[in-house]
């Protein structure tokens, strides 16, 4: 088969970082275009909109929107009504509703949407669920706390409504849960910090639980120095497990997993190009209607002002 004629669009950090190395790397695809209003990629034709480059170049097959959340919509929306196949970055969109509508969208016209959650692809996340499925879970602790002044330099989308602040890190420990755990699980109560001149949280205390009396706490806080700390922790009736690094590093009482060598991003795109060959999409909203939950139960405290 003739690789999938693929286009970027939002030229920034991720795409630079991870979408352009990894499609670079996939025999399946083969990068033919971008759009982005200040970014452009080398070696290919780029475009100041999305419209500008579906009208220029109809030969594209599928698009990787690589923009903020509040603004994919509009992108996604355009690129599935010309018959694209749509990789959406995490999170999927700023609601629920607009990702359902895309989702319907993309049956209608017959083509594959992909809601990707890039840390359910790192290298320790499906050896953590073979454990877990193979086991009594007591209970599980998330540790997601980081420094975003490190790793969200001059973002302010993160900080305006719809970027999800802490959740933008945070969705990606609950897209790990959501993945691993065997059963599903519900908020019970939450507590949102929301610095005084932002409209989105620099830090959430979630606390899950389901009808098997599972405990689940999450602690994601965006004003960690020093260590970084992306770790799950379960206690289980065959002992200890530790998902560390993000989900890159497991430990079961103290010895250490081998995992897959694959990167996030190499997977992801062997998905993409997977599920356009198979004609098939996958929309996994089970980690943004956490972050909806917790927005919608959360208790909000008011915190010192940021500044970055
Ligand atoms: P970013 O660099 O701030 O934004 C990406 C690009 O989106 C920008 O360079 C910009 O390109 C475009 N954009 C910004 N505002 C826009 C608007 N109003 N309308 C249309 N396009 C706009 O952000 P990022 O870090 O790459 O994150 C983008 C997405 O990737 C987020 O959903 C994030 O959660 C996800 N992600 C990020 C990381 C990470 O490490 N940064 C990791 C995994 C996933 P132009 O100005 O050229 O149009």
């Amino acid at each position: 088969m003739p690789p999938i004629n693929l286009a970027i669009v939002g030229v920034g950090k991720i795409a630079r970082d991870q979408h352009l190395p990894s499609i670079a790397g996939n025999p399946d695809l083969l990068l033919v275009a971008a759009a982005s209003r200040n970014g452009a990629v080398e070696g290919i034709p780029n475009f100041p909109t999305i419209e500008a480059m579906l009208d220029a170049v109809p030969f594209v097959d599928a698009v990787s929107l690589c923009m903020p959340p509040q603004f994919r919509y509009d992108a996604a929306y355009k690129a599935i009504c010309a018959g694209k196949h749509v990789f959406l970055e995490k999170p999927p969109g700023a609601t629920l509703s607009e990702v359902a509508d895309l989702e319907a969208l993309a049956i209608e016209k017959g083509v594959s949407l992909f809601a990707s959650w890039h840390s359910r692809y790192a290298a320790a996340v499906e050896a953590a669920k073979s454990f877990l499925v193979s086991t009594n879970i007591q209970s599980v602790h998330v540790v997601w706390k980081e420094d975003v002044r490190h790793w969200h330099p001059n973002q302010d989308w993160i900080w305006q409504a719809g970027g999800l602040g802490v959740f933008d890190p945070g969705i990606n420990a609950l897209s790990i849960i959501t993945h691993i755990l065997p059963t599903s699980i519900f908020l019970r109560n939450a507590t949102l910090e929301f610095p005084e001149n932002k409209h989105a949280p620099i830090a959430a205390d979630l606390n899950f639980t389901n009808s098997d009396n599972i405990s689940v706490h999450a602690e994601f806080d965006w004003r960690q120095l020093g260590e970084q700390t992306w770790d799950i922790i379960a206690e289980t009736s065959a002992g200890k497990m530790v998902l560390a690094e993000g989900g890159s590093k497991l430990t079961i009482n103290d010895t250490v997993i081998p995992v897959s060598s694959e990167t996030e991003y190499a997977a992801l795109y062997r998905q993409f190009a997977s599920l356009i060959k198979r004609r098939e999409s996958d929309v996994d909203l089970a980690p943004l209607r956490h972050v909806a939950d917790s927005f919608m139960l959360g208790k909000r405290v008011f915190v010192a002002p940021f500044h970055d």
